[in-house]
């Protein structure tokens, strides 16, 4: 039996998400960046919390931890890096190694660039990416931490992974990125079909998410910054990818 997915909103913009294994029952929160909406989507599918497999240390992504873990005894797993600064860790784990929540299987993967200790999680054999902060859809997160080369390096890692991946994130930003990543990318014509489609989402106040990563690397600019149309369009012809993404990267905190 495959894997059951929901997501739901938190605090404002952050996206709860859980995912369960009908075969044995277990159930995991991506994250905890509030408990009670988490609390709420386990007794709407009548689920129990068994693991919160959390993303990165910042406050919109664990603050929910203590309050679940004491009604429910769940494990929490998080980056060796970063299990300093998480609260209630059981479980560490780090690039190349797994986490099973009952039959399903995530593999690790290091994103840092946003903090230095962020990690996605990828259900392989679901087919699901996990990438919090790191790659939003048609955006990235903000380079917090680590630098533009680390935050690019994790964008290919997960560029990398195949197109059929339903890509989940942190944040519901795919308006704004659209919006954006048309002025970056104004010829992509897969992008301005994706941005219409984006604007009647959140018109109809709808999730954009989740999305296949094969689109994303159609319409993401940030997944296209070794592409020469991308670099052409900002006057960096012949730049590297390093040098065009930090570009994109800093206009976009401008924008
Ligand atoms: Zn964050």
């Amino acid at each position: 039996m495959t894997a059951l997915i929901e997501m739901f909103l938190c605090r404002s913009d952050n996206f709860g998400a859980l995912i369960h294994d009908p075969s044995t029952g277990r159930t995991a929160a991506i994250d905890a960046p509030e408990a009670a909406p988490i609390e709420a989507a386990l007794a709407r599918r009548g689920w129990r919390l068994t693991d919160i497999l959390v993303t990165h240390h910042h406050e919109d992504h664990v603050a929910g931890i203590e309050t679940l873990k004491a009604a429910h005894g769940c494990r929490v797993v998080a980056a060796k890096a970063d299990a300093h600064r998480i609260p209630a860790v059981d479980l560490t784990v780090e690039e190349g190694g797994t986490v099973s929540v009952g039959a399903l299987e995530a593999a690790i993967i290091d994103t840092p660039g946003h903090t230095v200790g962020h990690i996605a999680y990828h259900f392989a054999g679901e087919k699901v990416l996990f990438a919090a902060d790191t790659l939003f859809s048609l955006g990235c997160g903000r380079v917090f931490e680590g630098t533009m080369a680390d935050m690019w390096g994790s964008l290919q890692k997960l560029r990398a992974l195949p197109d059929e991946t339903q890509l989940y994130c942190g944040h519901e930003y795919t308006l704004s990125n659209a919006r954006f990543a048309l002025t970056v990318d104004p010829g992509n014509e897969a992008l301005a079909a994706r941005a219409a489609e984006v604007e009647r989402q959140r018109a109809e106040n709808r999730f954009t998410l989740p999305v296949k990563l094969g689109a994303e690397k159609r319409e993401n600019p940030f997944l296209r910054a070794d592409d020469a149309g991308i670099a052409r369009h900002l006057g960096l012809e012949g730049a590297g990818a390093l040098a065009v993404f930090t570009e994109l990267r800093e206009r976009k905190n401008r924008f």
